[in-house]
C-alpha cells in the first residue's frame, strides 16, 4: 500500500487547489505512525472536503487517530469500497499553513521520517489530540475575592506564601511563574483548593513595561544591524560571529525591535540550556512585550497557546528551543538561531531533524533573513561562508571594552593533580576568593570517578548491559551506568581476585566538589550537573542560589558553559579536557575547541578582568597551541582544512544506518542484508558493517553502516530506493534500525 513515498518531491504532495468533482472525494491523510506513506480515506458525502493542513479523526486498525489532511486524490490504489470515511473534521480552517506544511514535509523527506510523524512533531502535544483548540489567551493566576479578603498571608509558609505575596501585587501569567518560582505549581494547587486563587485566560496580555532603550551601539554592531535590516523582506543567511560578551544579543534585540515596528514576527531559537530566565527577561524588558517561550518543560496547554498565538499572526517575538523551529509564522520577519553550533539543535532519536538547518529552509520559504550567531561557529557554517552562501558579520571585541580572558596552561606532567586539582590551580582559587571574587571549576564528567579499578588484578566495574565502565557516585554511594542508567551497589572487594584494594580512578564533578570543600570549607559553593540539577527549570533558579556578593565557587559540567550571566566570575578553571584530544570521533576536536572558548567566555564579563586555567597532560598538542595563539577562528580554519583534505563533513555528506539486535549474529545478518539491497552506488563510499563505538547498549548489540558521498543529491537518490528496501527487510529480521542523515555523532 505504498501510496506516496516520503522521498517524492514535496511539491507534488501539497496542492492547495481542491478538486471539486462531487463523485470523487478521496482524501490523503498523514498519520502519526512509523510508515513512510500517506493513507486514503473518504470524505463524508455532501460535506466540503477539508483543506490540506486540517486535522481529522480517522479510523485506523481497531482504534482511531488524529491525522493531517495532505491532499485530495482522484483515485486510490485501493478499491473505493475498502476505503473508510473520515470520522470527524477537527478544524474549520487548516491549522498548519501551507509554508509550515511544506517545510515540515521537506524535513520529513530530507531526514527520512514518516511524514505523519514529522507533522506530529510540528504540532504541540495538546493539538495532536481529538479535542477542539484550547482557548486563546495567556493562562494566568490572580487572587480570588476570598484571597483578596484574607490577604494576610497568615499561617502560610514557604512556596505558598511566596505565591500569595506575588499575586497580591498583580495577576501573573503562568509562563512568568515558571521562571520566577519554579515550585509554584504545587503551591497553586493547594491555594486553588482553598479557594484563594483563580486561574483565568488573559485575552490581551498588556505590555509589562515600556520598551527600554539599549546602549549606543559600537560600529561593528551597527554594521551588522544595517546589513540584516537591509535584507528584511528577502531571504539571506548571515553568520554573526563574536566572542561571548561581544554584543551579539544586543544585535538580536535591536533587530527584533525593528521587525516588531514593521508589524512582523521574530523567531529566536536558543539551545536547550540557553533558555534562562535572564535571556527571556532581557528580551521582554527591552522590547516591552511579553515573549512567549516554547520548550519541552512547558505544560502542554501553555505550549499550545504560545503556538496558536504565533499562528494568529500577532506581531511578536517567540523564544524557544529545538522544536520551536516548527512555530507557524504567518507574518514572518526574521529568524535568529543563537549558539548555532550547539548540538542540542539536532534531535537524536525518532525524527532526527536539525533545527538550525530546518530554520534555514524555512527562512528561504518565508523569504526572510536568518541570523546564525555564535562565538564558536560550526565548521558547517564556516564552510558555507567560504562558499559564499552566508554573509559573515563579525564582532571582534568585547562590547564592554573588557580585555578578553587569558587562557593559561597548567602542565600536569609537572604538577601532580590530587583529586583533579593541581597546586597552581588551588593557589589561583585562593587568590580569587581573597579578592572577594567568584570562580568556576569545570569538568565535563559527573559523578565521583569515571572508573572503579582493582589495584591488584586490573579488573574494572563494567555495566553488564552496555560493556562500558560504570561511574562511581558517592552521594549516595553506588555505581551508575551513564549510558543506560543502571544502578548497582559498590562491591566491597574485587569480584575476580577478591582484593579489597578497589580504587576510584579519574575524577568527576562530585569528587572535585568533595575535594574543594576540604580546601575551602567556608566558601559558598554550588554544583551544577545532571545529577545535582536534573531539570532545566531548576537551572533557571540558579542565579538566586548563588550569593550576589563576595566569594563563591561553582563546580559543574557543560550545563554551566553558557546561559547565565555571572558577573562576579573572574576565574574559570578547566580541570581536564584531555579526553577530547585523542577521541576517535572526528568532531571531537571541534567540540573541544568550542567548549574551551565557551567556558572561558564565562569569565570576566563584568568589571573584573578574567583568567582561565586549563589543566592538561598534553600542553604541546597542536590543537591547544593553535587555540591559545590564534583563538577559535584560526583553530576552526585549521580544522576545516583538515576536513577538506580527509573528505569529511562539511566536505562530504554522511548517512548512518544504525542497527541493534539481541544477538551478534542477528545484527550481522541484518547489516549484511542491508548492504546487499543497497542499490548500485557510484560516487558513494560505504564503511561497514562495523560495530558501533558503543557496541553494546542496554543488552543490545549495536552495529552500523556509514554512507558517504560528495553529492547530497546523489546520496538522497540512492536512499529513495534503499529506504523501502530496508523496510521490506524488517519483517524477516529481529533488528531495530534507523537512518540518521547528517549525523552529529557516530554513536
Ligand atoms: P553576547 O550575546 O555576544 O554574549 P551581549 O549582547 O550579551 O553579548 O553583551 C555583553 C554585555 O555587553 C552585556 O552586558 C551588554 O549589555 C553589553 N553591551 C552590548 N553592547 C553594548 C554596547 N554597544 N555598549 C555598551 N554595552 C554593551
Ligand atoms: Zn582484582
Ligand atoms: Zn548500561
Amino acid at each position: 500500500m505504498l501510496l506516496n513515498n516520503a522521498l517524492n518531491p514535496v511539491t507534488s504532495t501539497v496542492r492547495p487547489g481542491l478538486n471539486k468533482d462531487p463523485e470523487v472525494s478521496i482524501v490523503r491523510v498523514a498519520l502519526p505512525v512509523p510508515l513512510h506513506h500517506l493513507f486514503d480515506y473518504l470524505a463524508a458525502p455532501g460535506t466540503t472536503i477539508p483543506a490540506p493542513g486540517t486535522r481529522v479523526v480517522v479510523p485506523f486498525g481497531h482504534s482511531q487517530r488524529v491525522g493531517i489532511v495532505m491532499e485530495q486524490a482522484c483515485h486510490s490504489l485501493l478499491p473505493t469500497t475498502r476505503l473508510k470515511p473520515i470520522q470527524r473534521v477537527l478544524d474549520s480552517a487548516p491549522i498548519l499553513n501551507t509554508e509550515l506544511l511544506s517545510s515540515t514535509l521537506w524535513a520529513a523527506q530530507y531526514w527520512l521520517a514518516p511524514p505523519g510523524e514529522a507533522l506530529a512533531t510540528a504540532l504541540p502535544r495538546a493539538l495532536r489530540q481529538a479535542r477542539p483548540l484550547p482557548q486563546r489567551g495567556q493562562a494566568s493566576y490572580r487572587l480570588s475575592a476570598a484571597g483578596r479578603g484574607a490577604l494576610t498571608t497568615g499561617q502560610r509558609r514557604g512556596h505558598t506564601r511566596d505565591l500569595l505575596e506575588r499575586l497580591a501585587a498583580a495577576a501573573v501569567p503562568t509562563a512568568l511563574l515558571y521562571r520566577e518560582q519554579p515550585a509554584w505549581r504545587d503551591a497553586a494547587r493547594r491555594l486553588l483548593g482553598a479557594g484563594l486563587l483563580e486561574r483565568y485566560l488573559e485575552e490581551n496580555p498588556e505590555p509589562r513595561c515600556h520598551p527600554q532603550p539599549g546602549p549606543a551601539l559600537h560600529p561593528a554592531q551597527q554594521q551588522a544591524i544595517a546589513a540584516v535590516t537591509a535584507s528584511l523582506g528577502t531571504f539571506q543567511s548571515f553568520l554573526l560571529e563574536g566572542v561571548t560578551g561581544s554584543g551579539k544579543t544586543e544585535v538580536y534585540l535591536q533587530l527584533a525591535a525593528e521587525v516588531l515596528r514593521q508589524g512582523r514576527q521574530v523567531l529566536v531559537l536558543v539551545p536547550e540550556i540557553g533558555l534562562s530566565a535572564q535571556t527571556v527577561a532581557r528580551f521582554e524588558q527591552r522590547l516591552g512585550i511579553r515573549v512567549p517561550t516554547l520548550h519541552s518543560a512547558l505544560a502542554d496547554g501553555a505550549r499550545a497557546r504560545a503556538w496558536l498565538h504565533a499562528a494568529s499572526g500577532a506581531a511578536t517575538v517567540l523564544l524557544g528551543t529545538r522544536s520551536a523551529v516548527f512555530t507557524p509564522l504567518p507574518k514572518a520577519g526574521l529568524i535568529i538561531v543563537d549558539e548555532e553550533h550547539d548540538t542540542s539543535y539536532k534531535q537524536q532519536e525518532g525524527f532526527r531533524y536539525h533545527a538550525r538547518d530546518l530554520a534555514l529552509v524555512r527562512a528561504r520559504a518565508l523569504n526572510i533573513p536568518i541570523v546564525l550567531g555564535s562565538a564558536t561557529p560550526s565548521l558547517e557554517s564556516l564552510a558555507n561562508v567560504q562558499r559564499g552562501r552566508y554573509r559573515l558579520l563579525r564582532l571582534r571585541e568585547r562590547a564592554n571594552a573588557r580585555p578578553p580572558p587569558k587562557v593559561e596552561i597548567i602542565d600536569l606532567r609537572r604538577y601532580f593533580a590530587r583529586d583533579g586539582l593541581s597546586a597552581p590551580l588551588l593557589t589561583a582559587l585562593q587568590q580569587t576568593f581573597n579578592r572577594g571574587e567568584q570562580a568556576l571549576v569545570f569538568r565535563n564528567r559527573r559523578g565521583y570517578a569515571p572508573v572503579l579499578l582493582c589495584g591488584q588484578c586490573g579488573w574494572h566495574a563494567e555495566c553488564q548491559q552496555c560493556s562500558r565502565p560504570l561511574t562511581l557516585h558517592e552521594q549516595p554511594h553506588h555505581l551508575q551506568c551513564h549510558h543506560c542508567g543502571a544502578q548497582l551497589p559498590v562491591p566491597a572487594q574485587c569480584p575476580t581476585c577478591a582484593s579489597a584494594n578497589l580504587r576510584a580512578q579519574g575524577h568527576g564533578t562530585e569528587r572535585l566538589e568533595a575535594a574543594l570543600t576540604e580546601y575551602f570549607p567556608s566558601i559558598p559553593r554550588l554544583r551544577v550537573d545532571r545529577a545535582s540539577t536534573p531539570s532545566r527549570m531548576a537551572m533557571q533558579a540558579l542565579e538566586i542560589r548563588l550569593p550576589a556578593e563576595g566569594p563563591a565557587l561553582l563546580i559543574g559540567t557543560q550545563m554551566l558553559a553558557k546561559g547565565h550571566d555571572l558577573p562576579r566570575l573572574t576565574l574559570v578553571a578547566i580541570s581536564s579536557l584531555d579526553e577530547g584530544l585523542y577521541s576517535i570521533d572526528f568532531r571531537a576536536q571541534e567540540r573541544m575547541a568550542q567548549l574551551v572558548v565557551q567556558v572561558a567566555g564565562r569569565s570576566g564579563r563584568a568589571s573584573h578582568p578574567g583568567r582561565v586555567l586549563l589543566q592538561t597532560h598534553h600542553p604541546d598538542h597542536p590543537l591547544l597551541s593553535r587555540l591559545l595563539q590564534g583563538g577559535y577562528p584560526a583553530t576552526a580554519a585549521d580544522l576545516l582544512e583538515e576536513r577538506r583534505m580527509t573528505h569529511l563533513p562539511p566536505y562530504a555528506q554522511q548517512v548512518l544506518l544504525r542497527a541493534q539486535a539481541g544477538t551478534e549474529s542477528r545484527l550481522q545478518a541484518f547489516l549484511d542484508a542491508a548492504l546487499a539491497v543497497l542499490p548500485a552506488h557510484p560516487g558513494i563510499e560505504v564503511a561497514g558493517p562495523m560495530p558501533a563505538p558503543i557496541s553494546r547498549l542496554r543488552g543490545q548489540q549495536r552495529g552500523q553502516l556509514l554512507l558517504e558521498a560528495e553529492s547530497r543529491a546523489r546520496l538522497h537518490q540512492v536512499l529513495t530506493t534503499w529506504v523501502p528496501a530496508l523496510e521490506a527487510l524488517t519483517p524477516r529480521h529481529h533488528t531495530r534500525w534507523s537512518l540518521d542523515v547528517d549525523p552529529v555523532d557516530l554513536y
